[in-house]
């Protein structure tokens, strides 16, 4: 920056490097956590908005790491994105938690998160179909979350794939909905069967704001039109809950009903943490 003296600099060059240096550390580390057990799944709850019952199961991952203890999917799967370690974790992720999903009740729902980068592997259509084939979980079960940055470039192959997906039952949710990228165009082109509304829409709705409001009514709007369930995730509170039911969500989801945890009881209704 430009205004750091001649010791700030240097300072900024060891945190970077310290950073670096931490980085490179769990990268070697994330190399075993899955042949050592370090990785598992925690599932969270999302709730039928007027029944409370549960609909659906999001997998989140989880790494305890030996010694630091337990590292966030936020921290390390961007690393396991730079390694193609994504591929293994992930695949591996969407087998047990479809092996796991084959024991609910058959109308709930298992939504596993994908980044782009496994998207666009060549091998991920038959790593779906193998983890459905191999768990028996009916394929309208699996619901795959997708961020808008990971569909904002759409080539064909891409669409491709969608549809394939698509065509053997296997559903799509787009995540974060809201939180940085505004173009619509994907949306069309992505036949979305849920949009999750980023949490800060439930934050500033509950507290008032008519633009947030507005906003969140504008796409649930969109959403019927299209036949797309709207979900509102990171509800931490009885009146973000109630806001957002109010305006339309139909799906809630967040700590103010459930953390996510590695035992499921996948009869409980929603009721307040
Ligand atoms: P996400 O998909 O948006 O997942 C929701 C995150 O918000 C989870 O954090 C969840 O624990 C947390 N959360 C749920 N309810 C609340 C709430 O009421 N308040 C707050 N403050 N947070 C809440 P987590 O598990 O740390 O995951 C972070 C992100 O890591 C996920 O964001 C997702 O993008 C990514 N991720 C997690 N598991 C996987 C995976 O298996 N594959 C891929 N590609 N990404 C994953
Ligand atoms: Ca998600
Ligand atoms: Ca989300
Ligand atoms: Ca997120």
């Amino acid at each position: 920056a430009k205004n750091r003296g001649r010791g700030t600099y240097a300072a900024y060059r060891r945190e970077m490097r310290g950073r670096l240096e931490e980085r490179a550390l769990l990268e070697r580390d994330l190399q075993f956590a899955l042949g050592r057990g370090e990785i598992t799944v925690s599932y969270q709850p999302m709730f039928d908005a007027s029944s409370s019952r549960v609909l659906c199961y999001e997998a989140l991952m989880r790494w305890t790491h030996p010694i630091r203890g337990s590292v966030s999917p936020a921290d390390f799967i961007p690393i396991a994105e730079e390694n193609l370690l994504i591929d293994e974790l992930g695949g591996w992720l969407l087998y047990t938690s479809c092996a796991e999903a084959v024991k609910w009740p058959a109308h709930v729902k298992l939504a596993v998160n994908v980044s782009r980068l496994q998207l666009i592997n060549n091998g991920f259509f038959a790593t779906v179909v193998e983890a459905l084939s191999l768990s028996g979980l009916s394929p309208d079960r699996l619901v795959l979350e997708l961020t808008e940055s990971a569909v904002l470039e759409m080539d064909d192959d891409l669409q491709d794939l969608v549809k394939r997906l698509n065509a053997i039952g296997v559903s799509f949710a787009l995540d974060d909905f809201g939180s940085g990228y505004s173009s619509l165009n994907y949306i069309e082109k992505m036949r979305f069967s849920m949009i999750k509304i980023d949490p800060k829409f439930a934050q500033s709705s509950a507290e008032g704001s008519a633009n947030s409001q507005a906003v969140v009514s504008a796409v649930v709007s969109m959403a019927k039109s299209l036949d797309m369930v709207v979900a509102a995730e990171g509800i931490e509170a009885g009146e973000q809950a109630d806001a957002m039911r109010e305006l339309g969500c139909t799906c809630l989801q967040g700590y103010h009903f459930a953390k996510p945890s590695a035992f499921v009881s996948p009869d409980r209704a929603a009721s307040p943490n």
